[in-house]
């Protein structure tokens, strides 16, 4: 084996990628990249009860979006093939043979009811060398009783033979030296005779020798597994290719204690999933990063973030940069708060990083569902003016809060106005009854006379000419002629508002607002 860098991000399609899984892809992905490797995408189906339709493609769907890019695997090609493990069954018959015959694994016969029986009957009870010359397996049956029981068709599973007593070495880059004793670990099954295949145990760590994995990085949950591979490498001779482990830090609840869960995106409104999932049995539709208007580059700045950080202060970051700075044995051992706060913080910053022109597609498409039919120019020149605005929501709480526009989908109450003229004017509203005076109709009267006379309907031409009438009145006309052109106290420069909406406009709303605040 070549000691090139080879990793495998190997989902299980059970579903819709959780945000912690895009994160582990991630953090591969970096890590192949900085050191020249290959990232290669497996599918780990052995187990078909848990097979759902449609999620293997939600997973490519996912990585096509977020920008992250695979080398070789199901969907992409390479020379280890096949990349999906149900299409792997020969090769791993071969594997579980070989331990059978060389005394390292055994067939165990008992049934669902006799394990129950067991578990009843020992405190604690697991399958392991205190227990195991107690079942119904080849270590204890007859050899030729063992030949009837398969040849008879009999349902069999075969079990791995942990020795006891035994400290197991994990190399972890993250965790350092993980030391594990054997005798906590139960014989695990590597094979069912039900479905002829491999358990996600035998499997995963084949495939991870034959197609040349060298560093297996993924969540903490898989620490547990980690002792299994070690053994299983000691007993087919493969202890000179032994892939390095990384275990990452959990994503943690935003509050509280424990690991992030779906309940706490939809109790405080954010997705954990990157692209929404519609559930094929139960119809259930579950929000995504990408409906939700976020953007991919955010995301994936986000995520990186969340368990490693470049060991300064600084947070923006382009996929390149982060390639460049990523540091896998500078990551956290502890749990990462999923902070979605932070989340929509780097939304926004990516979004106004963005062109207007970048916005109007998806701003265009908001409008139209609010039945509005607008030009580019105009949307475009509208983002312009209200991208650096800030926004009033009430949180999934119920609490009132402010931030900056985030989403392009912040922009609409903020800029109706733009599209749709003031139908009512409420003199209730706060900013209404401040401004709207004693005089003001006058004054805002005279002002319709001062625009209609305008000829250059520009930012520029309007304010010569109003300034120099205010000049020549000492009136301060703005926010009445606010009232006017919104009905409230929202909007960018009056000016800029003016020449947007344009003479004709401008002046059919001064006069409804004439008529309705007489
Ligand atoms: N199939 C496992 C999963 O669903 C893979 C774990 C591993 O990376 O070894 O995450």
């Amino acid at each position: 084996m070549s000691n090139k860098v080879r990793v495998r991000f190997a989902p299980s399609p059970t579903g819709p990628l959780h945000i912690g899984g895009v994160r582990t892809a991630l953090y591969n992905y970096l890590f192949a990249k900085q050191n020249g490797g290959e990232l290669i995408f497996r599918i780990e189906d052995t187990d078909s009860s848990r097979f759902v339709p449609g999620a293997e493609q939600y997973i490519i769907d996912a990585f096509q979006w977020l920008g992250i890019k695979f080398d070789e695997g199901v969907s992409f090609g390479g020379d280890h093939g096949p990349y999906r493990q149900s299409e792997r069954r020969d090769i791993y018959k071969k594997y579980v043979d070989q331990l059978i015959d060389e005394g390292k694994a055994y067939y165990a016969f008992d049934t669902p009811e006799e394990l129950e029986a067991k578990r009843k009957e020992i405190e604690n009870f697991q399958y392991d060398a205190t227990t195991r010359m107690q079942m119904r397996n080849s270590l204890t049956l007859p050899k030729e009783e063992v030949e009837r029981l398969i040849a008879d068709g009999v349902q069999y599973v075969v079990r791995f033979k942990i020795e006891p007593g035994r400290d197991i070495h994990v190399d972890d880059l993250i965790r350092g030296d993980v030391s594990i004793n054997s005798s906590v670990l139960d014989d695990k099954v590597l094979f069912k005779s039900a479905d002829q295949l491999p358990t996600y145990h035998l499997a995963n760590i084949v495939d991870d020798h034959l197609m040349e994995v060298s560093h297996v990085i993924r969540g903490e949950e898989w620490l547990p597994s980690a002792p299994l591979h070690v053994l299983l490498y000691e007993a087919f001779g493969w202890t000179g290719t032994m892939p390095r482990f990384a275990h990452l830090p959990l994503l943690l609840k935003p509050v509280g204690n424990g690991k992030l869960s779906k309940r706490d995106g939809d109790k405080l409104g954010f997705p954990v999933f990157p692209l929404e999932w519609h559930d094929p049995k139960s119809g259930e539709v579950s929000s995504g990063y990408r409906e939700q208007g976020y953007l991919p580059e955010a995301v994936v700045n986000f995520l990186a973030l969340l368990g490693w950080n470049p060991g300064n202060d600084q947070e923006l970051m382009s996929m390149d940069e982060m390639i460049n700075l990523f540091n896998l044995s500078k990551c956290s051992k502890n749990g990462a708060r999923f902070d979605y706060i932070k989340g929509i913080w780097f939304n926004h910053q990516y979004l106004l990083k963005k062109p207007a022109e970048e916005w109007v597609p998806e701003f265009d498409k908001i409008l139209k569902s609010n039945g509005i039919e607008s030009t580019p120019e105009k949307e475009a020149k509208v983002v312009e003016l209200m991208k650096q605005k800030v926004i009033e929501y009430t949180d999934n709480l119920g609490n009132k809060k402010k931030r900056n526009i985030s989403f392009i989908s912040d922009l609409w109450p903020l800029t109706s106005f733009f599209f749709v003229a003031p139908e009512t004017y409420d003199k209730e509203d706060k900013f209404v009854r401040k401004n709207w005076k004693e005089g003001t109709w006058q004054e805002m009267d005279e002002l319709a006379g001062v625009l209609s006379a305008i000829d250059d309907f520009t930012v520029e031409g309007i304010k010569d000419m109003v300034e120099a009438w205010v000049e020549a009145r000492g009136f301060k006309p703005w926010n009445a002629w606010r009232v006017c052109l919104v009905g409230t106290g929202q909007g960018p420069d009056m000016y800029e508002l003016a020449a947007l909406l344009g003479k004709e406009e401008t002046l059919r709303r001064m006069e409804n607002a004439l008529a309705a605040l007489k």
